[in-house]
Protein backbone atom coordinates (compact mmCIF):
# COMPACT_ATOMS: atom_id res chain seq x y z
CA UNK A 1 0.00 0.00 0.00
CA UNK A 2 3.01 2.04 0.20
CA UNK A 3 2.75 2.50 -3.63
CA UNK A 4 -0.74 3.61 -3.41
CA UNK A 5 0.22 5.82 -0.92
CA UNK A 6 2.66 7.81 -2.92
CA UNK A 7 0.63 7.55 -6.09
CA UNK A 8 -2.58 9.41 -4.74
CA UNK A 9 -0.28 11.97 -2.74
CA UNK A 10 1.38 12.78 -5.52
CA UNK A 11 -1.83 13.64 -7.15
CA UNK A 12 -2.86 15.71 -4.31
CA UNK A 13 0.14 17.79 -4.47
CA UNK A 14 -0.66 18.46 -8.34
CA UNK A 15 -4.19 19.31 -7.98
CA UNK A 16 -3.27 21.29 -4.21
CA UNK A 17 -0.92 23.34 -5.42
CA UNK A 18 -3.53 25.37 -7.14
CA UNK A 19 -5.59 25.78 -4.37
CA UNK A 20 -5.73 28.38 -2.06
CA UNK A 21 -3.82 29.15 1.48
CA UNK A 22 -5.03 29.15 4.94
CA UNK A 23 -4.35 28.46 8.43
CA UNK A 24 -5.44 26.50 11.23
CA UNK A 25 -6.68 26.56 15.07
CA UNK A 26 -7.49 24.27 17.49
CA UNK A 27 -10.87 23.32 18.99
CA UNK A 28 -12.99 22.66 22.50
CA UNK A 29 -14.42 19.67 22.74
CA UNK A 30 -17.78 18.21 24.35
CA UNK A 31 -16.46 15.40 26.08
CA UNK A 32 -17.46 12.72 29.06
CA UNK A 33 -19.86 10.46 27.99
CA UNK A 34 -23.72 10.85 29.68
CA UNK A 35 -23.43 14.57 28.64
CA UNK A 36 -26.94 14.68 28.22
CA UNK A 37 -27.57 17.94 26.13
CA UNK A 38 -30.54 20.11 26.30
CA UNK A 39 -33.55 18.25 24.21
CA UNK A 40 -33.41 20.68 21.91
CA UNK A 41 -32.68 19.34 18.32
CA UNK A 42 -33.71 21.69 16.04
CA UNK A 43 -31.32 22.49 13.40
CA UNK A 44 -32.14 25.93 12.29
CA UNK A 45 -32.04 28.04 15.42
CA UNK A 46 -28.92 30.11 14.88
CA UNK A 47 -28.72 30.45 18.80
CA UNK A 48 -29.24 27.00 19.69
CA UNK A 49 -26.80 24.94 17.91
CA UNK A 50 -27.63 21.48 17.51
CA UNK A 51 -26.62 18.89 20.08
CA UNK A 52 -25.77 15.78 19.55
CA UNK A 53 -26.27 13.87 22.97
CA UNK A 54 -23.86 11.18 23.86
CA UNK A 55 -25.22 8.11 24.65
CA UNK A 56 -25.63 6.94 28.09
CA UNK A 57 -22.15 4.90 28.51
CA UNK A 58 -23.08 1.08 29.49
CA UNK A 59 -20.44 -1.24 31.00
CA UNK A 60 -19.50 -3.56 28.86
CA UNK A 61 -19.17 -7.39 29.56
CA UNK A 62 -18.16 -10.73 27.58
CA UNK A 63 -21.39 -10.94 27.20
CA UNK A 64 -22.54 -7.50 25.53
CA UNK A 65 -19.53 -7.36 23.61
CA UNK A 66 -20.19 -10.54 21.52
CA UNK A 67 -23.34 -9.64 21.00
CA UNK A 68 -22.35 -6.59 19.88
CA UNK A 69 -20.01 -8.12 17.39
CA UNK A 70 -17.37 -5.64 19.14
CA UNK A 71 -14.25 -5.22 17.63
CA UNK A 72 -12.17 -1.71 19.12
CA UNK A 73 -9.09 -3.32 17.57
CA UNK A 74 -10.38 -3.06 14.13
CA UNK A 75 -9.95 -0.23 11.29
CA UNK A 76 -11.25 2.98 11.16
CA UNK A 77 -11.86 4.87 7.93
CA UNK A 78 -10.79 8.73 8.11
CA UNK A 79 -11.79 10.55 5.27
CA UNK A 80 -10.33 13.47 3.39
CA UNK A 81 -11.88 16.08 1.50
CA UNK A 82 -10.87 19.00 -0.33
CA UNK A 83 -12.98 21.21 -2.20
CA UNK A 84 -17.13 21.18 -2.23
CA UNK A 85 -17.89 22.41 -5.72
CA UNK A 86 -20.83 21.66 -8.14
CA UNK A 87 -18.49 21.72 -11.13
CA UNK A 88 -15.23 20.09 -9.68
CA UNK A 89 -11.81 21.57 -11.02
CA UNK A 90 -9.50 18.85 -9.64
CA UNK A 91 -9.96 14.72 -8.71
CA UNK A 92 -9.69 16.02 -5.28
CA UNK A 93 -12.72 17.99 -5.48
CA UNK A 94 -16.74 16.36 -4.99
CA UNK A 95 -19.76 17.72 -5.46
CA UNK A 96 -22.11 18.75 -3.01
CA UNK A 97 -24.20 15.53 -4.51
CA UNK A 98 -21.34 13.11 -4.03
CA UNK A 99 -20.93 14.09 -0.60
CA UNK A 100 -24.49 14.03 0.31
CA UNK A 101 -24.53 10.25 -0.89
CA UNK A 102 -21.57 9.60 0.91
CA UNK A 103 -22.76 10.76 4.38
CA UNK A 104 -25.91 9.21 3.75
CA UNK A 105 -24.46 5.70 2.91
CA UNK A 106 -22.04 6.42 6.67
CA UNK A 107 -25.23 7.02 8.36
CA UNK A 108 -26.79 3.90 7.26
CA UNK A 109 -24.50 1.52 7.78
CA UNK A 110 -24.18 2.36 11.28
CA UNK A 111 -21.67 4.76 11.12
CA UNK A 112 -20.67 7.79 14.04
CA UNK A 113 -18.63 10.52 13.16
CA UNK A 114 -15.61 11.52 15.94
CA UNK A 115 -13.24 14.28 15.05
CA UNK A 116 -9.66 13.74 14.68
CA UNK A 117 -8.80 14.52 17.96
CA UNK A 118 -10.91 12.20 19.81
CA UNK A 119 -9.62 9.79 17.55
CA UNK A 120 -6.40 10.41 18.13
CA UNK A 121 -6.99 10.02 21.90
CA UNK A 122 -8.95 7.44 21.51
CA UNK A 123 -11.83 9.18 23.09
CA UNK A 124 -14.55 7.17 21.53
CA UNK A 125 -18.24 7.66 22.82
CA UNK A 126 -20.07 6.00 20.57
CA UNK A 127 -23.16 3.51 20.89
CA UNK A 128 -22.86 -0.13 21.24
CA UNK A 129 -22.61 -1.49 17.66
CA UNK A 130 -21.55 1.21 15.71
CA UNK A 131 -18.04 2.52 14.10
CA UNK A 132 -16.45 5.44 14.04
CA UNK A 133 -15.95 7.69 10.98
CA UNK A 134 -13.41 10.57 10.56
CA UNK A 135 -14.48 13.51 8.19
CA UNK A 136 -11.70 15.57 7.56
CA UNK A 137 -11.46 19.02 5.47
CA UNK A 138 -8.25 19.87 4.23
CA UNK A 139 -7.27 23.56 3.51
CA UNK A 140 -10.30 25.63 4.93
CA UNK A 141 -11.88 26.67 1.58
CA UNK A 142 -15.34 28.26 1.30
CA UNK A 143 -17.16 25.20 0.04
CA UNK A 144 -16.32 23.64 3.98
CA UNK A 145 -18.26 26.68 5.94
CA UNK A 146 -19.40 30.00 5.54
CA UNK A 147 -22.38 31.86 6.25
CA UNK A 148 -25.60 32.73 4.62
CA UNK A 149 -27.43 35.47 5.03
CA UNK A 150 -29.09 34.54 7.85
CA UNK A 151 -26.28 33.28 9.98
CA UNK A 152 -26.64 29.74 9.26
CA UNK A 153 -23.96 27.41 7.70
CA UNK A 154 -24.64 28.67 3.71
CA UNK A 155 -26.22 25.81 1.81
CA UNK A 156 -24.22 23.15 0.42
CA UNK A 157 -20.70 23.64 2.38
CA UNK A 158 -19.81 20.31 4.43
CA UNK A 159 -21.54 21.46 7.57
CA UNK A 160 -24.76 22.20 5.87
CA UNK A 161 -24.26 18.84 4.46
CA UNK A 162 -23.23 17.13 7.75
CA UNK A 163 -26.03 19.21 9.65
CA UNK A 164 -28.67 18.72 7.20
CA UNK A 165 -27.86 14.52 7.13
CA UNK A 166 -27.83 14.65 11.12
CA UNK A 167 -31.25 16.22 10.72
CA UNK A 168 -32.42 12.80 9.01
CA UNK A 169 -30.28 10.51 10.47
CA UNK A 170 -30.46 11.08 14.38
CA UNK A 171 -27.75 8.91 15.27
CA UNK A 172 -25.17 10.87 12.81
CA UNK A 173 -23.66 12.84 15.39
CA UNK A 174 -22.76 16.55 12.98
CA UNK A 175 -18.69 16.53 13.70
CA UNK A 176 -15.93 16.96 11.33
CA UNK A 177 -12.19 18.50 11.56
CA UNK A 178 -11.30 21.10 9.90
CA UNK A 179 -7.66 21.80 8.93
CA UNK A 180 -6.63 24.90 8.15
CA UNK A 181 -4.07 27.36 7.00
CA UNK A 182 -3.34 31.15 6.99
CA UNK A 183 -7.14 31.91 6.03
CA UNK A 184 -9.34 29.72 7.22
CA UNK A 185 -12.18 29.07 5.08
CA UNK A 186 -11.23 32.22 2.76
CA UNK A 187 -11.45 34.10 5.24
CA UNK A 188 -9.00 37.51 5.32
CA UNK A 189 -10.81 39.32 8.13
CA UNK A 190 -9.62 38.68 11.88
CA UNK A 191 -13.04 39.57 13.14
CA UNK A 192 -14.73 36.79 10.44
CA UNK A 193 -12.23 33.84 10.90
CA UNK A 194 -13.07 34.38 15.02
CA UNK A 195 -16.63 34.55 14.10
CA UNK A 196 -16.60 31.18 11.91
CA UNK A 197 -13.94 29.37 14.23
CA UNK A 198 -16.39 30.20 17.35
CA UNK A 199 -19.45 29.32 15.74
CA UNK A 200 -18.09 25.80 14.63
CA UNK A 201 -15.84 24.88 18.24
CA UNK A 202 -19.21 25.86 20.14
CA UNK A 203 -21.25 23.10 18.05
CA UNK A 204 -18.34 20.74 18.65
CA UNK A 205 -16.44 20.53 15.37
CA UNK A 206 -12.90 20.56 15.58
CA UNK A 207 -10.56 23.61 13.84
CA UNK A 208 -6.66 22.54 13.69
CA UNK A 209 -3.47 23.14 11.96
CA UNK A 210 -2.43 22.40 8.86
CA UNK A 211 0.38 24.86 8.55
CA UNK A 212 1.00 28.61 7.80
CA UNK A 213 1.02 29.03 4.26
CA UNK A 214 0.69 25.13 2.88
CA UNK A 215 4.29 24.52 2.29
CA UNK A 216 5.48 20.83 1.50
CA UNK A 217 7.49 19.85 4.87
CA UNK A 218 9.46 17.68 3.42
CA UNK A 219 11.51 19.94 1.57
CA UNK A 220 12.01 22.46 4.31
CA UNK A 221 14.79 22.69 7.19
CA UNK A 222 13.62 21.84 10.61
CA UNK A 223 13.77 25.34 11.13
CA UNK A 224 11.70 26.33 8.36
CA UNK A 225 9.59 23.18 9.58
CA UNK A 226 8.83 24.58 13.20
CA UNK A 227 8.04 28.58 11.56
CA UNK A 228 5.02 26.78 9.39
CA UNK A 229 3.36 24.70 12.71
CA UNK A 230 4.29 27.65 15.32
CA UNK A 231 2.61 30.50 12.60
CA UNK A 232 -0.43 28.61 12.25
CA UNK A 233 -1.23 28.00 16.34
CA UNK A 234 -0.63 31.47 16.40
CA UNK A 235 -3.29 32.41 13.81
CA UNK A 236 -5.65 29.63 15.79
CA UNK A 237 -5.12 31.14 18.98
CA UNK A 238 -5.74 35.08 18.08
CA UNK A 239 -8.94 33.93 16.46
CA UNK A 240 -10.23 32.58 19.95
CA UNK A 241 -9.05 28.95 19.78
CA UNK A 242 -7.58 26.59 21.89
CA UNK A 243 -3.86 24.83 20.47
CA UNK A 244 -4.69 22.59 17.93
CA UNK A 245 -4.01 18.80 19.25
CA UNK A 246 -3.95 17.31 15.67
CA UNK A 247 -2.43 18.74 12.83
CA UNK A 248 -2.53 17.60 9.25
CA UNK A 249 0.40 17.46 6.65
CA UNK A 250 0.08 19.55 3.81
CA UNK A 251 0.29 16.95 0.47
CA UNK A 252 0.64 14.58 3.82
CA UNK A 253 4.34 15.09 3.14
CA UNK A 254 6.01 14.09 6.17
CA UNK A 255 9.62 16.26 7.15
CA UNK A 256 12.42 14.59 6.84
CA UNK A 257 12.66 14.55 10.70
CA UNK A 258 9.05 13.35 11.83
CA UNK A 259 9.39 14.17 15.31
CA UNK A 260 9.68 17.87 14.40
CA UNK A 261 5.58 17.51 13.05
CA UNK A 262 4.98 15.79 16.41
CA UNK A 263 6.18 18.23 18.85
CA UNK A 264 8.53 20.94 19.11
CA UNK A 265 8.75 25.26 19.26
CA UNK A 266 9.48 27.85 17.00
CA UNK A 267 10.01 31.64 18.40
CA UNK A 268 8.98 30.56 22.11
CA UNK A 269 5.90 29.26 21.04
CA UNK A 270 5.29 25.23 21.24
CA UNK A 271 3.09 23.08 20.33
CA UNK A 272 2.69 18.64 21.03
CA UNK A 273 0.14 16.92 18.92
CA UNK A 274 -1.64 13.98 19.81
CA UNK A 275 -1.92 13.13 16.38
CA UNK A 276 -0.60 13.97 12.75
CA UNK A 277 -2.39 12.66 9.52
CA UNK A 278 -0.99 11.97 6.42
CA UNK A 279 -3.00 12.74 2.95
CA UNK A 280 -4.20 8.59 2.56
CA UNK A 281 -5.29 5.55 1.17
CA UNK A 282 -5.99 2.85 3.59
CA UNK A 283 -7.83 3.29 6.66
CA UNK A 284 -6.08 3.65 9.69
CA UNK A 285 -5.29 1.42 12.98
CA UNK A 286 -7.54 1.92 15.79
CA UNK A 287 -5.68 3.85 18.43
CA UNK A 288 -5.59 1.52 20.68
CA UNK A 289 -3.90 -1.07 18.49
CA UNK A 290 -0.32 -1.51 18.99
CA UNK A 291 1.03 -0.79 16.30
CA UNK A 292 -0.58 2.30 15.67
CA UNK A 293 1.35 5.20 14.70
CA UNK A 294 -0.16 9.26 15.96
CA UNK A 295 2.96 10.59 13.89
CA UNK A 296 1.44 9.21 10.79
CA UNK A 297 -2.19 8.10 10.59
CA UNK A 298 -3.22 7.15 7.85
CA UNK A 299 -6.45 8.95 5.68
CA UNK A 300 -8.45 7.81 2.75
CA UNK A 301 -9.13 10.46 -0.39
CA UNK A 302 -13.03 10.52 -0.92
CA UNK A 303 -13.75 9.51 -4.69
CA UNK A 304 -15.43 6.71 -6.33
CA UNK A 305 -13.50 3.85 -8.17
CA UNK A 306 -12.33 5.27 -11.25
CA UNK A 307 -8.77 5.79 -12.18
CA UNK A 308 -6.26 5.47 -9.62
CA UNK A 309 -9.43 5.07 -7.23
CA UNK A 310 -10.13 1.96 -8.21
CA UNK A 311 -8.14 0.71 -5.32
CA UNK A 312 -7.72 3.06 -2.47
CA UNK A 313 -10.08 5.82 -2.30
CA UNK A 314 -13.37 6.11 0.14
CA UNK A 315 -15.96 4.36 -2.18
CA UNK A 316 -13.21 1.23 -2.89
CA UNK A 317 -12.52 1.15 1.14
CA UNK A 318 -16.16 1.71 2.86
CA UNK A 319 -17.05 -1.52 -0.15
CA UNK A 320 -14.00 -3.19 1.24
CA UNK A 321 -15.02 -2.43 4.79
CA UNK A 322 -18.91 -3.36 4.43
CA UNK A 323 -17.02 -6.74 3.38
CA UNK A 324 -14.89 -7.95 6.06
CA UNK A 325 -16.86 -6.32 9.26
CA UNK A 326 -14.72 -8.38 11.42
CA UNK A 327 -12.06 -5.85 10.39
CA UNK A 328 -13.70 -2.85 11.00
CA UNK A 329 -13.93 -1.16 14.03
CA UNK A 330 -16.96 -1.60 16.07
CA UNK A 331 -17.76 -0.19 19.62
CA UNK A 332 -18.86 -1.97 22.60
CA UNK A 333 -21.00 1.31 23.69
CA UNK A 334 -18.61 1.40 26.91
CA UNK A 335 -15.72 4.31 26.75
CA UNK A 336 -13.90 3.17 29.65
CA UNK A 337 -13.38 -0.54 28.14
CA UNK A 338 -11.93 -1.95 25.41
CA UNK A 339 -13.82 -5.02 23.78
CA UNK A 340 -12.47 -7.34 21.52
CA UNK A 341 -12.47 -11.11 20.42
CA UNK A 342 -9.96 -13.28 22.49
CA UNK A 343 -7.81 -13.29 19.77
CA UNK A 344 -7.07 -9.70 19.30
CA UNK A 345 -6.05 -9.73 22.73
CA UNK A 346 -2.60 -9.62 21.62
CA UNK A 347 -2.99 -6.20 19.16
CA UNK A 348 -3.90 -4.00 21.84
CA UNK A 349 -0.64 -1.98 22.76
CA UNK A 350 0.83 -2.54 26.25
CA UNK A 351 -0.83 0.93 28.39
CA UNK A 352 -3.95 0.05 27.42
CA UNK A 353 -4.07 -3.52 28.71
CA UNK A 354 -6.14 -3.40 31.68
CA UNK A 355 -9.15 -1.76 30.10
CA UNK A 356 -9.52 -4.99 27.54
CA UNK A 357 -12.70 -6.72 27.62
CA UNK A 358 -11.90 -9.50 25.60
CA UNK A 359 -14.82 -12.34 24.41
ZN1 LIG B 1 -3.81 20.64 2.22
Amino acid sequence: MAIANVVVMVTAIVALSVMPTASAPPPPREHGHARQQPAEVARKPVEAPPRWAFPPPVTATAESARKAKANEAGLVPVIMYHRILAKPLSDLDRTPSEVRKELERLARSGYVPITAREFATGEISIPEGSHPVVLTFDDGHPSHFAFDEQGEPAKDTAVDLILDVAEKHPDFRPVATFWVNREPFGLRERSEQSRAASWLAERGFEVANHTWSHHNLGVLSRKRVREQIVRGERLLTKIGLKRSETLALPYGSMPRSRKTARSGSWDGTGYDYKGVFLAGAEPSRAPYDKDFDRSAIQRIQSNGKKGECRKWCSKYWLDWLDDHPKERYTADGDPERISIPEKLRGNIAPKRRRQVNAY
